[in-house]
């Protein structure tokens, strides 16, 4: 109100819609107290028992509005990170440039934020610049600000709605319960702004339309494809987290597929453009997400090594048939070819060197299924990669690119008794590589010792 009367007198700008909230009852929102995290509902009464507010914020809500289980609650509030650290004895202020709290609560951590506000407002009001870059991208969201600034900082309409667990009621800024009833991705405020400030959104976007099976709203959509190269100026390491986050939502197959349609791919996983025009890649891609989703689906664990391993395995395959081709040795080639690959996409993805020796070692035993006589199957069975290399022999098979036979081979083989095992061998008529002798001299011979 004196904010308003202020503003009138000095001739600025009201404040944007959405300064007021929406307030749902638990009839009309539906989410029912025993579907919340005990560890969200406790910080958020610590936090009303000391005289702030508390809410359950962001994924949850929206999650548990459309009948998801939550993956991870967040929290926010208007107290302070410090007041925030006092009230909560396993706490730990994490972040620099905009501090937030986790809260530790038997396994589990809550994550606290400070109302904040990503500046726009007070700039508008001010008629100021925003610290942001030449393209518009904000450097800085380091402003407190209360719950009305901090739906506004949010992306999308649905990722802005508060749970207030004391009074059972959720907070909605933007119609976001409507848009979840809609299943629309919206962005919050004017979308090629919202998107200059921060290009990821593009890319989360795209993850929430398939992750949620959402459409994006045409007018959230249509800057995207002339500001989709904005994402090149985001640093790696956080393409490279969101990326992961697609991969490994259960929705990959849909998200790839998503990200291709918006023309982001060339920003988050450049890699598709090559292996998705050749219909082998394609294949193999697409059998791998399937098995990704598919494990995530059944809680199973999914390695991000193995999945990055199978993006590229359909480059490694190319350079490594080129340098058979160019009559190197098979083994060498493979080699050579994973190390190119995994040089070349280091200036695009950054994914971590960590997951080297895994990707290596599941490519490096591909060609060993190929040998089915003498010891070499027993040998490659003890091996301790050997379920991630055989997972990954199937979706070779799977995609045509060895025989269905051989992955149903390397199945029977596991499963069968040691008489049938014998039976299974195939001799290995492959010609044996020639030893080749060198003449040795008579002291050199007799001072020879084991080649072991
Ligand atoms: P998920 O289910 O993937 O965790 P989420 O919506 O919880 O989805 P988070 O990345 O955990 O996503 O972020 C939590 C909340 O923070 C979001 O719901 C959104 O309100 C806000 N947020 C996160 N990233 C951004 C961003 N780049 N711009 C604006 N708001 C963001
Ligand atoms: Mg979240």
């Amino acid at each position: 109100m004196i904010r308003r009367f202020i503003n009138k007198v000095l001739g600025r700008k009201p404040r944007a819609a959405g300064s007021s909230a929406q307030i749902l009852p638990q009839a009309k929102h539906g989410i029912r107290r025993n579907q919340l995290d005990e560890c969200a509902l406790k910080t958020c009464e610590t936090l009303a028992q000391a005289g702030f507010k508390g809410y359950v914020v962001g994924g949850a809500v929206r999650d548990l509005l459309l009948g998801f289980t939550p993956k991870d609650f967040d929290v926010a509030t208007d107290a302070k990170p410090e007041q925030i650290r006092k009230l909560f004895r396993r706490s730990r202020i994490i972040g620099r440039r905009f501090q937030i709290v986790h809260v530790m609560c038997g396994r589990e951590t809550i994550e606290v934020t400070t109302f904040r506000s990503n500046g726009q407002k007070e700039a508008e009001d001010d008629d100021e610049q925003r610290p942001t870059d030449e393209h518009g991208r904000l450097l800085t969201d380091n402003v407190f600000g209360n719950m009305a600034d901090d739906a506004a900082r949010r992306d999308f309409t649905i990722n802005a709605l508060y749970y207030d667990p004391a009074r059972d009621e959720v907070h909605d800024y933007f119609g976001g319960v409507a848009d979840c009833k809609k299943r629309v991705i919206r962005m919050i405020g004017d979308p090629e702004t919202r998107f200059r400030e921060d290009p990821v959104r593009m890319l989360r976007a795209a993850r929430f339309a398939a992750k949620l099976d959402f459409h994006i709203d045409p007018d959230t959509r249509k800057p995207v494809a002339t500001l989709a190269p904005l994402l090149s100026n985001i640093p790696r390491a956080r393409i490279f987290d969101e990326a992961l986050k697609l991969l490994l939502s259960g929705h990959a197959l849909r998200g790839v597929h998503q990200l291709r349609a918006e023309g982001l791919h060339h920003g988050m996983l450049p890699l598709l453009d090559t292996i998705l025009d050749d219909p082998t890649g394609e294949r193999f891609i697409t059998a791998a997400l399937k098995a990704t989703d598919l494990r995530i689906l059944q809680d199973k664990p999914a390695s991000p090594a193995y999945l990055f391993g199978a993006l590229l395995w359909p480059q490694v395959l190319q350079r490594w048939k080129a340098l058979e081709a160019a009559s190197e040795k098979s083994q060498p080639a493979l080699f050579f070819a994973m190390d190119e690959v995994l040089d070349a996409q280091r200036g695009q993805l950054a994914i971590p060197r960590r997951y080297d020796g895994m990707m290596k070692e599941v490519w490096a035993l591909q060609p060993r299924f190929e040998q089915r006589g003498g010891q070499r199957p027993y040998r490659l069975l003890e091996h301790p990669r050997f379920r991630a290399a055989y997972d990954f022999l199937l979706l070779r098979a799977e995609s045509g690119e060895v025989a269905t036979e051989l992955g149903e081979w390397w199945t029977r083989f596991q499963d069968v008794g040691d008489a049938e095992r014998e039976r299974m061998l195939i001799a290995d008529n492959a010609p044996k590589p020639r030893r080749r002798r060198k003449r040795k001299s008579p002291g050199e011979a007799a001072s020879e010792t084991s080649p072991e």
